[in-house]
C-alpha cells in the first residue's frame, strides 16, 4: 500500500527559511538599539529627576549658605556709622590736629580689636584717610587718598559704601563698608570698616561646600575654591576690564572669565555647569558637572553660587540606565525565548495534527484497501471455485480423453494383439492335437515336453492381456511410479514390435519415483516408444536411447530415436489432438496429445527436440516424489 508523500512533505525550504533569516539578521541590531535607547532614556529619566531632587535640596543648602553669608555681611553694617556717635571723630574731621588724629586712631585701634574687623578708619571729604585702627603697621592708610574708592564715592554722597576690593596698600581682599559721617545735616567725612571674609571660605572648605560669592560686576569675591577667586561668571567687556582696573578695585590681577566647558540654564537661577577638574590637566575625564544655584544676597548687590557636584547622580543615572538596558535585555530575551517555545509547541501540535491526520487517512485508506481486498479475495475465491470445478472437468475430461486414446490405442493395436495373440493359440491348438496323438502312441516325454511349451505359450498371452487391462484401466492423478517398472511395462508391450525391428537400445536412467499415476507413465512411455518405432520403420540400424537426469526438483527422460525425424510443418501441430502423418488405419492423432495432458496433470511437461543429427528426441519431465537419488538400473 502506498501513502500519499504529499500528507508528510514539509514547507517548501525557501518559505520556511525566508522570514527565519530575516528575523535573525535584523531582530539582534534590533534588541542593542533598543537597548541602547531605552537605557540611555533611563539614564536621562534617573539624571533629571535625580536633578530635581538635588535642585530642591540644594535650595534648601542654598539658603541656609546664603543667609549664613548675609548674617556675616551684616554684621558689620552698623559699624561705622557708629563713628557718627564719637566726638573725637567729629572733632578729627572738623579741625585735625595731631592729638585728636591720635586720639582716634585710639579709639579705631580698640575698636577695630573688639569687633575683629580688619581694620577701621577714617577719611575727610577729599578720600584722604586721617586716622585708622592699623596707625602702627608699616603699610598703615594713615594719609592716604583713597577718594577713588566707590565705596568712599557713595559714602560721601550719602549712600551707603559697599564694596569688596583688595586694598592698594598691601593687596590685601576685604570687604568695605563706608559710611557718610553728618554733622548738621552736612556730610564731613567717611568712615570705613573693612572686614575679612576669608573665614567663610574656610567654613565652607570645612564642610566641603563648594560655593562662591560674586560681586555686583560677576566676579567672584570669595569662593571654596580659591582657583575661582577673582574670575567673572560673566563675559566682561573690554571698557569695563579697564573701568575696573582703574577703579584698582581688584587691585591688578587679571580678571579671567570663569568659563564653563558647558552651561545649562535649567530654571531661573539654576544651571548645570561643567568645569574642567583642573585649569591645568583639563580632559573629558576630568571634567566635573555642577548643578549650580544661585541667589541674591540681600542689602548687597551680590549674588551666593551653590555648585553641587553631579558625578555620584551622573554614575547613579548610568548604573540606572545600564540596570533598564539589562532588564530590557532579559525582558527581551526571556520574551524571544518565549515566543521561539510557544513557536516550537506550535510547530509541534501542527506536526501532531499533521501526523494524526494523516493517521486518520493513512486508516480510512486501510480500511477501504482492506474493503476492496475482501472484495477482491471473495471474487478470488469464486475465481478458484470456478477454476476447481473447471479443473474437475478438466480432468474428467482428460480422463475420459486418456480412456479413449487407451481404446484407441488398444484398437489401433487390435490387429497386432490378434496376431501376437493368434499366433500362439494356433501353436496351441497344434500342440494339444500333437500331445494328445503322443500320448495316445505311449509317447509320454514328448508329450510333457509340449505341455511345457503350451504352459509358456499361456503365461505369454497372460502378460499380453494383463498389459492392455493395466492400460485401459482408468488412472489417478496423485499416484506414485516408478520409471523402471514403466519401462519395463511399456517395452514388455511393444516388445514384438521391437524385437520384429531388431532394435538397438540404449538405457540410461535411474529407477526415479515420480509423482504420477503407474499406468498413465506406462502409456506415455508406450505412445513415445511406439512412434520412435513407428519412424524408424525403414531405418536399417535402428537405434533407440532412454536417458534420464535430474533436474529442478524433477526427473527428465529423454526419448530419443534415430528415426526420420520431423519437418517443418508436422513440428507446428505435433500436440494438437488428432493430428497425424499415419497412413489409414494406423494413426488416431491422440497419443502426443494425451501424454502431454497426462504430464502436464501432474505438473510435469512433455517436450520435443530435433537433434541436428537427425531422429526425434522427446523430453519428459516429471516431478519426483522424494529427492533421494534412486539406484541406477
Ligand atoms: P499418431 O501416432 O496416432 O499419429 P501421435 O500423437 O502419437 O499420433 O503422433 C502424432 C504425429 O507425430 C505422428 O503422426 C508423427 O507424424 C509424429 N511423430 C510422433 N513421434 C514421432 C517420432 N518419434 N518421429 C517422427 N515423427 C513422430
Amino acid at each position: 500500500m502506498k501513502c500519499d508523500p504529499t500528507l508528510y512533505r514539509a514547507a517548501p525550504p525557501s518559505l520556511a527559511v525566508k522570514p527565519r533569516l530575516i528575523r535573525h539578521l535584523f531582530l539582534p541590531p534590533l534588541v542593542i538599539a533598543l537597548m541602547i535607547g531605552l537605557g540611555y532614556i533611563g539614564f536621562w529619566v534617573s539624571e533629571h529627576y535625580g536633578i530635581r531632587s538635588l535642585s530642591e535640596n540644594g535650595q534648601r543648602q542654598l539658603e541656609l549658605h546664603a543667609r549664613a553669608v548675609e548674617s556675616e555681611i551684616s554684621k558689620y553694617t552698623y559699624l561705622p556709622s557708629l563713628l557718627e556717635l564719637e566726638s573725637s571723630v567729629s572733632k578729627l574731621l572738623d579741625d585735625p590736629t595731631p592729638e585728636t588724629r591720635q586720639t582716634v586712631n585710639d579709639y579705631l585701634e580698640g575698636l577695630n580689636r573688639r569687633s575683629r574687623s580688619r581694620a577701621i578708619y577714617v577719611m575727610d571729604t577729599t578720600g584722604r584717610v586721617l586716622a585708622t585702627s592699623n596707625w602702627r603697621d608699616v603699610d598703615s592708610y594713615l594719609g592716604e587718598d583713597l577718594s577713588f574708592r566707590a565705596y568712599f564715592q557713595n559714602a560721601v554722597r550719602g549712600q551707603p559704601g559697599r564694596f569688596y576690593g583688595i586694598g592698594s596698600t598691601n593687596g590685601e581682599p576685604g570687604y568695605y563698608l563706608a559710611h557718610g559721617l553728618e554733622e548738621h545735616g552736612k556730610i564731613i567725612g567717611v568712615a570705613v570698616v573693612k572686614v575679612r571674609l576669608e573665614a567663610m571660605e574656610e567654613r565652607w572648605q570645612r564642610a566641603r561646600l563648594e560655593a562662591f560669592v560674586s560681586d555686583e560686576n560677576g566676579i567672584i569675591i570669595l569662593s571654596s575654591d580659591p582657583a575661582r577667586r577673582l574670575k567673572s561668571v560673566v563675559p566682561l567687556s573690554d571698557e569695563t576690564k579697564e573701568k575696573l582696573a582703574r577703579s584698582l578695585q581688584y587691585y591688578w590681577f587679571p580678571l579671567n572669565e570663569l568659563q564653563p566647558l558647558a552651561r545649562e540654564t535649567l530654571a531661573e537661577g539654576v544651571e548645570k555647569l561643567t568645569f574642567p577638574a583642573n585649569s591645568e590637566l583639563a580632559s573629558d575625564e576630568q571634567n566635573i558637572t555642577y548643578l549650580a544655584q544661585t541667589r541674591p544676597l540681600s542689602d548687597t548687590p551680590w549674588n551666593f553660587t551653590l555648585l553641587t557636584p553631579l558625578a555620584d547622580l551622573r554614575r547613579e543615572a548610568i548604573n540606572q540606565g545600564i540596570l533598564v538596558a539589562v532588564a530590557f535585555a532579559l525582558v527581551a530575551f526571556l520574551l524571544i525565548a518565549w515566543n521561539e517555545r510557544r513557536k516550537v509547541i506550535a510547530t509541534r501540535l501542527a506536526a501532531r495534527e499533521a501526523l494524526q491526520e494523516a493517521n486518520n487517512q493513512l486508516e480510512r485508506r486501510i480500511t477501504e484497501r482492506t474493503t476492496d481486498l475482501r472484495a477482491s479475495n471473495e471474487r478470488l475465491k469464486g475465481q478458484i471455485r470456478e477454476r476447481r470445478q473447471a479443473e474437475e472437468t478438466l480432468r474428467r475430461a482428460q480422463d475420459e480423453l486418456v480412456q479413449a486414446g487407451k481404446l484407441a490405442a488398444i484398437g489401433q493395436m487390435s490387429t497386432s494383439i490378434a496376431h501376437e495373440l493368434n499366433q500362439p493359440l494356433a501353436a496351441l491348438r497344434t500342440l494339444s492335437g500333437n500331445t494328445v496323438r503322443f500320448l495316445e502312441r505311449g509317447q509320454l516325454d514328448v508329450a510333457s515336453t509340449n505341455l511345457k511349451t503350451i504352459n509358456e505359450l499361456i503365461d505369454r498371452m497372460g502378460r499380453i492381456t494383463a498389459s492392455l487391462r493395466s492400460f485401459a484401466k482408468r488412472g489417478d492423478d496423485k499416484g506414485q511410479a516408478s520409471l523402471g517398472k514403466a519401462v519395463d511395462a511399456a517395452l514388455q508391450l511393444l516388445g514384438s514390435r521391437m524385437e520384429s525391428a531388431h532394435l538397438h537400445l540404449y538405457r540410461d536412467f535411474k529407477d526415479a519415483q515420480v509423482q504420477i499415476d503407474q499406468t498413465r507413465l506406462e502409456q506415455i512411455l508406450v505412445n513415445l516408444i511406439g512412434n520412435a518405432l513407428d519412424a524408424m520403420q525403414s531405418q536399417p540400424l535402428p537405434a533407440l536411447w532412454l536417458e534420464g537426469e535430474e533436474y529442478d526438483g524433477k526427473y527428465r527422460l529423454r526419448v530419443r530415436d534415430n528415426g526420420h525425424g520431423i519437418d517443418a510443418e508436422a513440428r507446428k501441430h505435433l500436440f494438437e489432438p488428432f493430428f497425424t502423418t499415419k497412413p489409414g488405419e494406423q494413426g488416431l492423432g491422440l497419443g502426443l496429445t494425451l501424454s502431454a495432458s497426462l504430464a502436464a496433470a501432474t505438473g510435469g511437461h512433455l517436450g520435443v527436440e530435433h537433434p541436428a543429427s537427425g531422429g526425434t528426441t522427446f523430453v519428459l519431465s516429471l516431478p519426483l516424489v522424494s529427492p533421494t537419488p534412486a539406484e541406477p538400473i
